[in-house]
């Protein structure tokens, strides 16, 4: 008990407990011991670290420093997240449950956001605007100010990367609140962004439980702007505050993503991929492949090698990497076994499951991979997000079909389409709503560069690649009269 590590806030470039020296356990998903413990802090540690990002981006060195520096600080970062990668990677499988190996590319992920913005740093400019007359236009592309990050638990050393990466890039100081059940990656990487030298107060980490920190947080008046990632739910609450005190955010809220297959595709390329974009992360991902939309006349053929493939899956402790690892919580849990009872309830066609190590901890939050065959569209498996290694199966006539049927859903995050014929391509890609389109791939490689966020209920704003700073930064326009 005693040798539990205790992680703490960074606030103003210093580490402390949260001020009432409250703390939070910090169970492993993978055998549901306590191994750690984090501050569970109010909304007076929120205004500590909200008051010293305000000085850090006002008064401190951070405002003075030109673009190249910021970037050279970055650069230096994601050098450091190198130098640790291991002892991250051990610490977020263990944290998350996630097998190791992803783990591990989860934190390249992280130094790639730092080397990637680190390089982008003194790329960004403004424009000149020719105008009639007698008169000149440019524009300068300025910091919000204070941004909030508030980062979920399924990824949260890649999620800090975006945030962070592009919030810092851009000359903004912030105050992170992750979350409670998965952040000591993200408060290490508190800890390490000290030697990276980054200045006091520009980085500020604190953790705590979304109702009392999350919420000072996202309600307090001298931050500028918000990027939220996590369940539509919250994303309105924090969406209602934040019009309170007329603020901007941006909203990444999950999604049901549809993997389009047509009768003319590579189906052996298509099939591990479209098996890794459900069980990845154990399905808790808010791009999760969890539609899968198959011609008719492959119908058959398909499913029953996705079956196949289903039934030889293992889900198991983080640093056995196994096919997958365990899921986040007892609660989520609980949330993933209610949407497959209720489809056994309401006999939808549970296809093939696949298997839990024999070796498990009997109290591990472990759910085997579920494919579910011929789900009706309208079904609540087929419409909400699960969050959990379970996919469902539909037929679709023909393309029309498959373009209605793909966007059939509240949600409009990512998609992908398999065919070899490519104008079919281009026309079923343009007329999906989602943010991206993946086509003969899904999630392909790590994606830093590429633009991410989406619609509908998926939410709004753009997160990674250059996009991610047009969002950390807002646009000045000066009007010269030359007359
Ligand atoms: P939750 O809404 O309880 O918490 C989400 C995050 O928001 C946490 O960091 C929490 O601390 C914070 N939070 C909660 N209330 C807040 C408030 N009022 N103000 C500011 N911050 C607040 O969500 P959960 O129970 O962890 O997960 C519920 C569902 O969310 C999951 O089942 C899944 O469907 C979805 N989810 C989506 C993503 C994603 O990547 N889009 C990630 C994780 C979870």
């Amino acid at each position: 008990m005693t040798n539990k590590k205790q992680y703490k806030n960074l606030i103003a470039g210093k580490l402390c407990p949260a001020i009432s020296g409250k703390k939070l356990d910090v169970i492993s998903p993978s055998d549901g011991l306590s191994f750690a413990s984090i501050p569970e802090s109010s909304k007076r540690d929120i205004d500590l670290a909200v008051r010293a990002a305000r000085h850090a981006y006002e008064k401190g060195a951070w405002g003075k420093m030109s673009a190249t520096e910021r970037g050279r600080i970055l650069l230096k970062f994601s050098f450091l997240i190198e130098k640790h990668k291991n002892e991250l990677a051990e610490l977020e499988a263990k944290d998350t449950g996630k097998i190791l190996s992803q783990a591990k590319s989860d934190i390249a992920g992280l130094a790639r956001y730092f080397e990637f913005y680190g390089g982008a740093a003194d790329k960004m400019h403004g424009d000149t605007i020719p105008m009639k007359g007698d008169f000149l236009a440019l524009t300068l592309r300025e910091p919000h100010g204070v941004v909030a990050g508030i980062i979920p638990w399924n990824y949260p050393s890649k999620i800090l990367g975006r945030v962070i990466g592009a919030a810092l890039d851009m000359g903004n100081s912030l105050v992170i609140k992750p979350a409670e059940d998965a952040c000591l990656s993200v408060l290490r990487v508190g800890e390490l962004s000290i030697i990276a030298g980054v200045p006091d107060g520009v980085l500020n980490i604190v953790a705590g439980t979304g109702i009392e920190a999350g919420a000072a947080l996202s309600s307090h008046k001298d931050v500028d702007f918000i990027s939220f990632t996590d369940s539509p739910i919250t994303g309105t609450i924090i969406q209602q505050t934040a019009a309170k005190n007329n603020r901007g955010v941006t909203m990444e809220l999950g999604g049901k993503s549809a993997q389009v297959v047509f009768a003319d595709a590579d189906l052996e390329k298509a099939l591990p991929v479209i098996v890794s974009g459900i069980i990845h992360n154990s399905g808790q991902v808010c791009s999760a492949g969890s539609r899968v939309l198959i011609e008719q006349s492959i119908y058959d053929e398909f499913i029953n090698k996705l079956a196949t493939k289903f039934k030889e899956l293992v889900a198991g402790p983080h640093d056995a990497d196994f096919d997958l690892g365990a899921l986040i919580s007892q609660k989520q849990l609980k949330i993933v076994n209610a949407f497959i009872e209720q489809a056994k309830q309401e006999n939808l066609e549970l296809l093939a499951t696949g298997k839990i190590a024999n070796n498990d901890p009997k109290s591990g939050n472990y759910i085997a991979p579920h494919l579910f065959s011929n789900v009706p569209a309208k079904s609540d498996l087929a419409q909400k997000e699960i969050f959990g290694p379970v996919l469902c199966a539909f037929p679709f006539k023909d393309e029309e079909d498959a373009i209605k049927l793909a966007n059939n859903t509240e949600f409009g995050l990512i998609s992908s389409v398999w065919s070899n014929d490519g104008a079919r391509q281009i026309r079923v890609a343009k007329k999906i709503r989602a943010g991206q389109i993946f086509i003969n791939s899904y999630g392909a490689g790590d994606g830093n560069e590429l633009p991410f966020g989406g619609c509908k209920k998926s939410g709004f704003g753009r997160e990674k690649g250059l996009e991610g700073l047009y969002e950390m930064s807002a646009i000045k326009t000066i009007i010269f009269n030359h007359s």
